[in-house]
Parts: C-alpha cells; structure tokens; sequence
C-alpha cells in the first residue's frame, strides 16, 4: 500500500508553528515511505478566508524545504486541490445526493432563532448541546417539500446512528468509543450551499486516496461523525492519527506570548530552516534515540508514526536558538556566507524587526533593520570583508540577524564606544602611551597578517612588562571596536587592515585625552 498523506490547511493566515508541524510530519512520513504528499486547500469558510494565506502557505512550505507531489500548484489525478473548485465543480453536490438519496442525511430549516432557542432549553435542562434531530431528523417528505417550496433556507445535516457504539482506532491513543447518542448530526452543506469541513475534508479524503489522516487532536471529537460519514458512504476508512497540541514550557496552550509566531517570522528573525524544521520535529515526535540534530533526510530516514508521543509536545525557544546556533556554527565558510546573504534577501526582516507584538511595548528590536542594511552594503563594497567577519562572529552567534548586529564594528566608520569600556580602560596611565605606539605600527604597515598581530602585541606586553595580557588586550580591543567582547584579538586586528587600525586607534587617542582631562 502507497502511503497517501495530505497536509490541508484553511487559508485563513499564515502559517503557525503548529500548522508547520503539521505538514512536516507529513512531509516526513511521505518521504520515509516513498508515498505521495498532498497540499489541499481547503477554502470553503469564505467568512474566514484571507487574501494572501495560500501564498504565505506556499511560502512557508518552500522555505522549509517540505514538499508535495499533488497540490493545486501542481496539479495531480485527483484535482483540483481547492476546495471552492472542488466545490464549483459538483463533487459535493454529487456525493450529497448520495447520502440524502439513502437517508444518511437530512434537509433541516430550523431559524438561527430557533438553534438559538434549542441551545437554551438544552443548558437550562443540563441537556448535551447541539442538534440531535430537531424537528427534521424525521420530518415527513411532505413537510420537507412544503419548506423547500417556500424557499426557506436549509442545511443538510448527517444523520448520526442512535443507540449505538462508534469505535475508532486511533494510531496514537488506540481504541476509543463513544455512545453515538452524544454525538449530534453535524452540518455537512451549509445554507449558501457550501460544504463543511466535517463533509468536504472526508469526502476528500476518501476520493484522493487518503490512507492517514494526521491532524491535530482538537479533531478527535469530530472523530466519530468522520468515521460514520466514512461507513454511511462504504468507504474504507483510512488511519486516524491525531497528534497531541504543542505546549509552552508553563504548561499552557502555546500561544503568541509562547513565540507561537508566523513560520516567516522565524525567517525574518534569522532562524535557518534546517534548523526549525529539525527543532519542530522532535517537538511531540521522537526518533527512538538520543541524535537530536537530524537533517531533513535524517528526520525523513527516521521517522515513523510509532515515535509521535500522546503526551504534548513542549516548545522551548532556548532550544530551537541552541539548535540554530548549531547549524550555523557546522557551515562552511562558502556555506555560512551564501547562507548569510540569502538571509538579507528577506524581505521582511525591518516589518520584523519593527513590529510591536501582542502584549509588548517595544519593537522586537528596533536597531537591526539599520545593522542589516549595513551588512548588505558592506557585502557590495567590501566582500572579502563582510565575509571575514561573519567566519569571525561564526562561533558565537544563534541567529542569522545576530550576525548584523555583532558584525557592525567591522563596518562601521566610527563604531561607537561603550562608555562602561571607556571609563574601566581609557582612565587608565599605560593606555595612552600604548594605543599611540600601536597608532603608529599600523600606520607604518602595508599588510598586517595574524601572526604579525599577534607578534605586535606580545612583543609590546613583554617590552613593557606587562605579566597579564588583559591591560594589553582590552583596551586595543575597545580602541578598536568600541566593545570589551567579540571575536580573538589578534583575528580581528589583521581582518580590519593596517588603515582601518590606523584610523581607530587615532579615533581612540582623542577619547583617551578626554578621559584622562
Ligand atoms: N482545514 C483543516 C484545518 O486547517 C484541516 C484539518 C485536517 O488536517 O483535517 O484545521
């Protein structure tokens, strides 16, 4: 048997963590069984619909390097993949008939008015709530002819079998039953005439050759009106699987304040897909092993239904940036600087960057849209540069944007001084004279490799009697880049250049003077 998988989503925004999730399991599960993937659209809720959510959908997919074989991109034997095609094109309508043709399924005319009522009288007489036959479960043809005379609106509900038990297997939690008198007819084709998720996503199912359904477990008390639609049809019901919610580390429901953000919000912030997809997937999922870094064809290799875990899965942003820091640190220089200037493609960093979310009251950071134009400049006029100083910030960095940040003093004309650097090392007697000897080495130099560097500074703190290289170090280090952190020393004095140095340390004689006045 072809494993057939579909990842369906509502274009109703753009993708979240969860959602990704989603399709990334079964992208993986497709991938392990050389089975088919589906993107199916499913956009018959016009009411929630948003202009734009496919593209980000598709977006979102590519970016993450998870794939589809049939899809409305595509194409495919089972098309269309849009639900309001599928729908334009009378396969509902179609396979309505069938089931109102057996009586599977019923016309009902109740008012908004009267469902409200109904709801009303159920809370009041501690009742289950919903709509187990009104007054059209069994209506007579008669009646049901005269209220379509009149014009009056209908939906067209599933008649759910009574005092019965329906038994699913789940392939994470196994058997489960319920009584099929707790289990209300649900609406199968709305009064405009378009079909519910509950009708169109099995009828789907069934005629794309569906042979899991892998969805979240909000679904599972949809579960037995899916698996009875799937008996009232004769269908062969395919494999239930449904994947436990993804929680914060509090335990709570993720949630935006969780960073449940867009899955391009991660692109934007500098995360590498191979990363976030190796994060998502071990988040509920597990490979049997204690490998926590896994490429796609790892995840792929490895991955099977039996590893999903019942209990939820945790979301820990510390890991993912762990993990990032990981993937970017395991780049080659070729690879690290194709990577990085792939990310300032983004188009969306300053919207980013910029953006207040929900709850805060600042920007995510306001300051990195300016240091990523910077980069980006500096990849044009000074490669070689740009690309030395990313090999240089490779091993601390966790983020893709990090590295605008933590490169700008390579750029910068005048990097600006941290006054707590200024103040701990400029006050003090040996500095001035000590800057002024490294002014004048470098502005005598042509070329200034590490070891010359390296050489210069040692040679100083041993000349000068210096048994700690910290009171060497530290203050060349400011001179320089205006911070007490970054990267060796000796690496970053030979990446500015002899000129670069000259002018710095000049710079930082002028700041010494004021600090010693
Ligand atoms: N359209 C549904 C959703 O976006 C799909 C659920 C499913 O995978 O069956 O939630």
């Amino acid at each position: 048997m072809t494993v057939r998988v579909r990842y369906a989503p509502s274009p109703t925004g753009s993708p979240h963590v969860g959602n990704i999730r989603d399709a990334l399991f079964k992208h993986l599960l497709a991938k392990h069984h050389k089975g088919v993937n589906i993107l199916r659209i499913e956009d018959t809720d016009r009411t929630r619909y948003i202009e734009g959510a496919e593209r980000d959908i598709m977006e979102s997919l590519h970016w993450m390097g998870i794939q589809w074989t049939e899809g409305p991109d595509v194409g495919g034997p089972h098309g269309p993949y849009r639900q309001s095609e599928r729908k334009e094109a009378g396969i509902y309508a179609h396979w309505i008939n069938v089931l109102l043709e057996r009586g599977l399924a019923y016309k009902a005319f109740d008012t908004s008015q009267e469902l409200e009522e109904m709801r009303e009288y159920q809370q009041i007489n501690k009742q289950p709530v919903g709509y187990f036959g009104g007054v059209w479960r069994d209506a007579t043809p008669e009646a049901v002819e005269k209220a379509e005379k009149e014009g009056k609106p209908f939906v067209i509900r599933q008649r759910i079998p009574r005092n019965e038990t329906v038994v699913i297997h789940d392939f994470i939690r196994g058997r489960i039953e319920w009584d099929t008198n707790t289990v209300d007819d649900p609406v199968l084709i709305k009064a405009d005439g378009m079909p519910t998720y509950h009708f169109a996503a099995m009828v789907d199912d069934h005629l794309m050759e569906i042979t899991h359904i892998i969805r979240g477990e909000e679904w599972i008390s949809s579960a037995p009106k899916h698996a009875l639609l799937f008996d009232a049809f004769g269908w062969e019901r395919p494999v239930f699987v449904h994947c436990p919610v993804i929680k914060g580390k509090d335990g709570k429901k993720l949630s935006k304040r969780h960073g449940d953000t867009r899955c391009l919000d991660y692109r934007a912030a500098g995360y590498m897909p191979e990363a976030l997809a190796n994060f998502i997937a071990l988040i509920g999922w597990s490979p049997g092993e204690d490998r926590e870094i896994l490429s796609m064809d790892e995840l792929a290799e490895a991955f099977d239904l039996g590893g999903l875990q019942p209990s939820p899965g945790v979301f820990d942003i510390d890991k993912l940036r762990w993990m990032n820091g990981n993937y970017i640190r395991a780049l080659s220089p070729e690879a690290l600087t194709a990577t990085v200037k792939q990310y300032l493609t983004v188009p969306d960093i300053e919207e980013y960057f910029t953006r207040i979310p929900e709850g805060a009251d600042a920007p995510i950071d306001a300051a990195m849209p300016a240091a990523v134009a910077l980069m980006r400049e500096a990849f044009e006029k000074t490669p070689e540069l740009a690309a030395t100083a990313l090999l240089l910030e490779q091993p601390r960095v966790t983020t893709l944007s990090e590295f605008a940040t933590a490169c700008m003093f390579f750029f910068q004309e005048e990097p600006p001084f941290d006054e707590k650097a200024v103040e701990k090392w400029f006050g003090q007697p040996h500095v001035g004279p000590m800057i002024e000897h490294f002014q004048k080495w470098s502005s005598g130099l042509q070329a200034a490799t590490l070891e010359d560097c390296e050489k210069a500074v040692r040679d100083y703190a041993e000349a000068n009697s210096f048994d700690k290289m910290g009171p060497v170090v530290h203050p060349i280090r400011v001179a320089l880049t205006g911070k007490t952190v970054g990267p060796g020393l000796f690496e970053l004095m030979s990446a500015l250049g002899p000129q670069v140095m000259a002018k710095r340390f000049q710079r930082a004689l002028g700041r010494i003077a004021k600090a010693n006045v």
